[in-house]
């Protein structure tokens, strides 16, 4: 599998939702009829802007139809785990990952892959080639499950081991690179920021169930 990243700045829509995602408060309201909802709530993807919107649950739900032509996004709260599935040395090298972790999500609107992931300067993002993904799915046909824009693919090279690959939603994936942008340091992340990636799949592989090809939708 080949993948050629092209290293671009993180998107201007990203970078505003990383500094404008709000700290979790005692008043937190949805963002899309005011009414307030607990720390722990579903957010909506405005496919155009890209920003996450906290939602409550009726408004979640009004947009929680993903083939419907809508300017919203419900994110889906769903963990799969695709077991041995990772991606080759080459493509890891080829993208050029400190961390050895990474997200890769469709942007419908865009007709693109993009692949982010946590570094010094905050979020980084590469676009990978339009045919990429495709190849990557054509290897894994499984990974067609994956829904664009509200959900991503969670890789991670792990040293001496085959690593991981999960399906995860995309609010945690930006909360995980908000969290990390305050921790990260020097080139590797350092201590802490490695402790919270820990943390992190931890929470990933308690949450995800096994992929199941019969039930793909
Ligand atoms: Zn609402
Ligand atoms: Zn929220």
């Amino acid at each position: 599998m080949i993948i050629r990243s092209r290293p671009s700045t993180p998107s201007a829509a990203l970078l505003r939702l990383l500094r404008e995602r709000p700290q979790p408060a005692a008043a937190e309201r949805c963002e899309m009829c005011a009414e307030p909802i607990g720390e722990s709530h579903a957010h909506v993807v405005d496919l155009d802007s890209r920003a996450l919107m906290c939602a409550c649950r009726p408004c979640y739900l009004l947009f929680s139809d993903q083939q419907a032509h809508l300017h919203y996004r419900a994110v889906p709260e769903r963990y799969l785990d695709f077991g041995g599935l990772t991606l080759d040395e080459r493509t890891w090298d080829e993208l050029q990952i400190p961390v050895g972790l990474a997200f890769l999500f469709r942007n419908s609107r865009q007709q693109r892959t993009i692949a982010f992931y946590p570094g010094p300067a905050g979020a980084t993002e590469s676009e990978l080639p339009l045919e990429a993904w495709d190849t990557i799915v054509a290897a894994n046909p499984e990974l067609a499950v994956l829904l664009p824009d509200v959900e991503a693919l969670l890789v991670r090279r792990e040293r001496g081991s085959a690593g991981s690959c999960h399906l995860v939603p995309i609010d945690a994936c930006y909360e995980l690179v908000g969290q990390l942008r305050t921790l990260w340091r020097g080139f590797d992340g350092g201590r802490e920021a490695h402790d919270a990636i820990n943390a992190f799949f931890t929470r990933v592989r308690g949450r995800s169930r096994p992929h199941d090809p019969a039930a793909r939708s």
